[in-house]
Protein backbone atom coordinates (compact mmCIF):
# COMPACT_ATOMS: atom_id res chain seq x y z
CA UNK A 1 0.00 0.00 0.00
CA UNK A 2 1.42 3.58 -0.82
CA UNK A 3 0.91 6.24 1.40
CA UNK A 4 1.09 10.01 1.02
CA UNK A 5 3.97 11.33 2.28
CA UNK A 6 4.82 13.41 5.28
CA UNK A 7 7.55 15.66 5.47
CA UNK A 8 10.10 15.80 8.58
CA UNK A 9 10.00 18.94 9.51
CA UNK A 10 6.29 18.88 10.40
CA UNK A 11 6.63 15.86 12.36
CA UNK A 12 6.70 17.59 15.88
CA UNK A 13 3.42 19.30 15.31
CA UNK A 14 1.90 16.24 13.79
CA UNK A 15 2.85 14.71 17.13
CA UNK A 16 0.61 17.18 18.66
CA UNK A 17 -2.13 17.26 16.35
CA UNK A 18 -2.81 13.76 15.59
CA UNK A 19 -1.07 11.14 16.81
CA UNK A 20 -2.36 8.52 19.19
CA UNK A 21 -1.28 8.33 23.05
CA UNK A 22 0.61 5.31 22.19
CA UNK A 23 2.81 6.93 19.11
CA UNK A 24 2.76 10.43 21.52
CA UNK A 25 4.21 8.50 24.19
CA UNK A 26 6.68 7.02 22.45
CA UNK A 27 7.62 9.99 20.22
CA UNK A 28 8.06 12.06 23.42
CA UNK A 29 10.32 9.49 25.34
CA UNK A 30 12.47 9.34 22.36
CA UNK A 31 13.18 13.02 22.15
CA UNK A 32 13.52 13.17 25.84
CA UNK A 33 16.35 9.98 26.25
CA UNK A 34 17.32 10.08 22.40
CA UNK A 35 16.96 6.20 22.99
CA UNK A 36 14.06 3.53 22.42
CA UNK A 37 14.72 0.06 23.37
CA UNK A 38 13.69 -2.57 20.36
CA UNK A 39 9.67 -3.01 21.15
CA UNK A 40 9.25 1.36 20.95
CA UNK A 41 11.65 1.42 17.97
CA UNK A 42 9.57 -1.34 15.97
CA UNK A 43 5.73 0.42 17.15
CA UNK A 44 6.89 4.10 16.50
CA UNK A 45 8.72 3.30 13.53
CA UNK A 46 6.38 0.82 11.80
CA UNK A 47 3.85 4.14 12.72
CA UNK A 48 5.77 6.90 11.25
CA UNK A 49 6.34 4.31 7.62
CA UNK A 50 2.63 4.02 7.87
CA UNK A 51 2.02 8.14 8.00
CA UNK A 52 4.07 8.50 4.95
CA UNK A 53 7.57 9.24 6.08
CA UNK A 54 9.61 8.35 3.52
CA UNK A 55 12.85 5.85 4.10
CA UNK A 56 15.49 8.53 4.26
CA UNK A 57 13.45 11.25 6.12
CA UNK A 58 13.13 8.06 9.11
CA UNK A 59 16.87 7.44 8.87
CA UNK A 60 17.11 11.52 9.35
CA UNK A 61 14.45 11.63 12.33
CA UNK A 62 16.29 8.56 14.09
CA UNK A 63 19.59 9.33 13.61
CA UNK A 64 19.38 12.58 14.82
CA UNK A 65 17.82 11.50 18.11
CA UNK A 66 20.02 8.27 18.77
CA UNK A 67 23.15 9.93 17.68
CA UNK A 68 22.82 12.06 20.25
CA UNK A 69 22.70 9.52 23.17
CA UNK A 70 25.09 6.46 21.35
CA UNK A 71 26.82 8.51 18.97
CA UNK A 72 26.82 8.46 15.19
CA UNK A 73 28.88 5.59 14.52
CA UNK A 74 27.07 3.17 16.34
CA UNK A 75 23.90 4.74 14.85
CA UNK A 76 25.10 3.45 11.48
CA UNK A 77 26.26 -0.01 12.72
CA UNK A 78 23.63 -1.09 14.76
CA UNK A 79 20.37 0.84 14.36
CA UNK A 80 19.69 2.29 10.56
CA UNK A 81 19.85 -1.71 9.72
CA UNK A 82 16.54 -1.95 11.74
CA UNK A 83 15.14 0.82 9.97
CA UNK A 84 15.56 -0.24 6.63
CA UNK A 85 14.51 -3.44 7.60
CA UNK A 86 11.17 -1.82 8.80
CA UNK A 87 10.66 -0.36 4.98
CA UNK A 88 11.56 -3.94 3.38
CA UNK A 89 15.09 -2.70 2.08
CA UNK A 90 17.36 -5.59 4.57
CA UNK A 91 16.93 -9.19 5.29
CA UNK A 92 13.65 -11.26 4.07
CA UNK A 93 12.62 -7.84 1.94
CA UNK A 94 9.66 -8.10 3.77
CA UNK A 95 7.40 -4.99 3.72
CA UNK A 96 6.43 -4.55 7.27
CA UNK A 97 3.10 -3.27 8.55
CA UNK A 98 1.78 -1.17 11.10
CA UNK A 99 0.38 -2.61 14.56
CA UNK A 100 -2.97 -2.39 15.03
CA UNK A 101 -4.62 -1.70 18.28
CA UNK A 102 -4.85 -5.53 19.46
CA UNK A 103 -1.31 -6.06 18.37
CA UNK A 104 -0.22 -3.47 20.47
CA UNK A 105 -3.17 -4.16 22.99
CA UNK A 106 -1.57 -7.63 23.51
CA UNK A 107 1.96 -6.61 23.77
CA UNK A 108 3.85 -6.91 26.96
CA UNK A 109 6.41 -3.98 27.72
CA UNK A 110 8.92 -4.34 30.26
CA UNK A 111 10.59 -2.27 32.53
CA UNK A 112 12.34 0.52 30.60
CA UNK A 113 10.05 -0.09 27.95
CA UNK A 114 7.70 2.54 26.08
CA UNK A 115 5.86 0.59 24.18
CA UNK A 116 2.45 -0.91 24.67
CA UNK A 117 -1.11 0.82 24.90
CA UNK A 118 -1.17 3.64 27.44
CA UNK A 119 -4.84 2.67 28.32
CA UNK A 120 -4.00 -0.63 28.79
CA UNK A 121 -0.27 -0.47 30.11
CA UNK A 122 0.00 3.01 32.55
CA UNK A 123 -1.30 3.26 35.89
CA UNK A 124 -4.14 5.25 36.49
CA UNK A 125 -1.72 8.48 37.49
CA UNK A 126 0.43 8.39 34.91
CA UNK A 127 -2.61 7.66 32.09
CA UNK A 128 -4.16 11.05 33.87
CA UNK A 129 -1.20 13.18 33.84
CA UNK A 130 -0.78 11.49 30.14
CA UNK A 131 -3.97 13.08 29.50
CA UNK A 132 -3.91 16.02 30.97
CA UNK A 133 -0.67 16.95 28.68
CA UNK A 134 -2.48 16.24 25.98
CA UNK A 135 -5.11 18.46 26.61
CA UNK A 136 -8.26 16.43 27.66
CA UNK A 137 -10.51 18.22 29.91
CA UNK A 138 -11.39 16.62 33.44
CA UNK A 139 -15.08 15.51 32.51
CA UNK A 140 -13.84 13.56 29.46
CA UNK A 141 -10.82 12.33 31.19
CA UNK A 142 -13.15 10.62 33.87
CA UNK A 143 -15.10 9.35 31.07
CA UNK A 144 -11.60 7.79 29.48
CA UNK A 145 -11.06 6.14 33.06
CA UNK A 146 -14.83 4.83 32.94
CA UNK A 147 -13.75 2.96 29.55
CA UNK A 148 -10.51 1.82 30.93
CA UNK A 149 -11.70 0.07 33.94
CA UNK A 150 -14.04 -1.66 31.77
CA UNK A 151 -10.81 -3.04 30.36
CA UNK A 152 -12.65 -1.29 26.95
CA UNK A 153 -9.29 0.24 26.35
CA UNK A 154 -10.05 1.33 22.76
CA UNK A 155 -13.09 2.81 23.49
CA UNK A 156 -11.17 4.75 26.09
CA UNK A 157 -9.01 6.20 23.34
CA UNK A 158 -11.94 7.28 20.78
CA UNK A 159 -13.22 8.98 23.78
CA UNK A 160 -9.78 10.69 23.47
CA UNK A 161 -9.66 11.46 20.20
CA UNK A 162 -13.20 12.52 20.53
CA UNK A 163 -12.51 14.81 23.33
CA UNK A 164 -9.54 16.43 21.10
CA UNK A 165 -11.56 16.88 18.10
CA UNK A 166 -14.60 18.01 19.48
CA UNK A 167 -16.69 15.60 17.02
CA UNK A 168 -17.77 12.01 17.21
CA UNK A 169 -15.68 9.03 15.54
CA UNK A 170 -18.53 6.77 15.15
CA UNK A 171 -16.50 4.25 13.67
CA UNK A 172 -14.27 3.73 16.69
CA UNK A 173 -10.41 3.44 16.59
CA UNK A 174 -8.52 -0.03 16.07
CA UNK A 175 -5.77 1.13 14.27
CA UNK A 176 -3.34 3.91 15.70
CA UNK A 177 -2.54 4.80 11.64
CA UNK A 178 -6.49 5.11 11.25
CA UNK A 179 -6.81 7.27 14.45
CA UNK A 180 -3.97 9.72 12.32
CA UNK A 181 -5.89 9.61 9.02
CA UNK A 182 -8.92 10.79 10.87
CA UNK A 183 -7.68 13.13 12.62
CA UNK A 184 -5.72 14.59 9.41
CA UNK A 185 -9.14 14.25 8.07
CA UNK A 186 -10.59 16.68 10.06
CA UNK A 187 -8.01 19.49 10.84
CA UNK A 188 -7.64 19.35 7.01
CA UNK A 189 -10.77 18.59 5.16
FE1 LIG B 1 -2.68 3.38 20.43
FE2 LIG B 1 -4.79 1.90 19.78
FE3 LIG B 1 -4.06 2.17 22.34
FE4 LIG B 1 -5.15 4.18 21.01
S1 LIG B 1 -6.15 2.21 21.53
S2 LIG B 1 -3.38 4.32 22.33
S3 LIG B 1 -4.28 3.92 18.97
S4 LIG B 1 -2.91 1.16 20.73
Amino acid sequence: KEYAEISLKDIDQLAKTSFPLCMRHQFDKLKEDHHLKHGGRMQLGLFLKGVGLNLDDALAFWRAEFSKKVGLEKFEKEYAYTIRHNYGKEGKRTDYTPYSCYKIISSTPGAGDHHGCPYRHFSEENLRAALSRMGVNSRATEDVMNKVRNRHYQLACTLTFEALHGVPCDAGINHPNQYFSDSQKILHP
